[in-house]
């Protein structure tokens, strides 16, 4: 689709979850809203599900102009190939000048297959995304293993797409006093979307490793820890700092954590408040996936581990030493027997 000056409006694309709301939809609200008032344009909120009705509710506050519930029978489970059909015919017809969408497993396949369709780019896994001097709808994403920060502009093929990692932002409520409209659409979708079909749908794996797109604490587990056996005192830690548990390519080729909880280049990129790193040495291929943490501490008996040059607080030890030292701080006290 190439440039179209009536092409108006920033939508977010939101993200729900039998029936919960994904709390990067907020997040993109928020980001959406700024861009939304730097060009005039209006804000919209697209959801797709089932039973969309409680929505409206959640996302009143975050300043959205406009909501569209796409709710049926047909977008019950989400395939991405319905929803990216669902999305593209949307586009078509409204025109909108930017997409954003959430970082996620969905929202990055999701993402890729609208892009594929209305034949534009995709600045995937931004980690910001602003208007620059010049008044142009930017995107920032790190590149060449996080070395350095493209800022792309497309100046040419409408609507821009960009995927925004989670966390970039903290979800802020708009203060806005206009009421956004919100309006009900029934998926439209070809007889033959797509030639697979959906018999069950199953949990992530490593649900007890906790999602590491959500949680303000994460604990990465390097080859350090040794065996799995190993893992029942970081299992404990994390319970105590309701952290969830990541790890790097080591431990997960060596089969102690699922691939699910893979920290890095090949596996997940976080943006946690603390990024706890228990005996990794800290590649680069690691890194990449923790950059943007708040706080890194590392933990490491190698005082030469790169991951010193990166950590907020380094510790100098062998962590079988220190992390039953760490638990029994933070364990809660016993209670008082008369
Ligand atoms: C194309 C490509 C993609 C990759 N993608 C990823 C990726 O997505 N994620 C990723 O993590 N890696 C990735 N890697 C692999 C990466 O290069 C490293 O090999 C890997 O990160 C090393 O994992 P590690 O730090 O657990 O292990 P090691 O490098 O073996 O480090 C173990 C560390 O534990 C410390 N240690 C040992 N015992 C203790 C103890 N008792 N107490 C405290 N410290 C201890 C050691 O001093 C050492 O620093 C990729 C590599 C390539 C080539």
């Amino acid at each position: 689709m190439m440039v179209d000056e009536n092409s108006t409006g920033i939508w977010v694309i939101g993200e729900e979850k039998e029936g919960k709301l994904a709390p990067v939809t907020l997040e993109l609200l928020t980001i959406g809203r700024q861009l939304a008032d730097s060009l005039r344009q209006e804000l919209v909120v697209v959801i797709i599900g089932h039973q969309l009705e409680h929505m409206s509710r959640l996302l009143v506050d975050y300043g959205p102009d406009k909501i569209l519930l796409v709710a049926g029978e047909e977008t019950r489970y989400f395939i991405p190939e319905t929803y990216s059909e669902v999305l593209s015919a949307l586009v078509e017809q409204r025109k909108p000048f930017a997409i954003l969408f959430p970082a996620t497993y969905d929202g990055r396949d999701v993402a890729a297959r609208l892009a594929a369709k209305l034949g534009v780019g995709l600045a995937a896994d931004c980690t910001d995304l602003k208007i620059d001097e010049a008044g142009r709808f930017v995107q920032v994403r790190p590149a060449f293993g996080g070395n350095l920060m493209a800022v792309i502009h497309q100046p040419t093929a409408r609507p821009q797409l960009a995927t925004l990692r989670p966390r970039m932002v903290k979800p802020n409520k708009s203060g806005r006093k206009v009421s956004p409209s919100v309006e009900y659409i029934k998926p439209r979708i070809s007889a033959k979307p797509f030639t697979k079909s959906l018999l069950r749908t199953v949990r992530e794996v490593a649900e007890e490793s906790g999602n590491l797109d959500e949680a303000e604490v994460v604990i990465g587990v390097g080859r350090g820890i040794g065996s799995s056996e190993n893992m029942r005192i970081v299992n404990h830690l994390a319970t105590l700092l309701k952290a969830a548990i990541g790890g790097s390519r080591g431990v997960v080729d060596a089969g102690w954590l699922p691939h699910t909880q893979q920290i890095g280049l090949t596996g997940r990129v976080i943006s946690p408040k603390m990024y706890m790193a228990l005996g990794i040495s800290g590649a680069v291929q690691h890194l990449v996936g923790v950059r943007t943490a708040k706080e890194i501490i590392a933990i490491n008996k190698d005082p030469e581990a790169p991951i010193f040059k990166v950590a907020t607080f380094g510790i100098v030890a062998d962590m079988f030493s220190v992390i039953p030292l760490l638990a029994k701080e933070l364990e809660p006290p016993a209670p008082q027997t008369t």
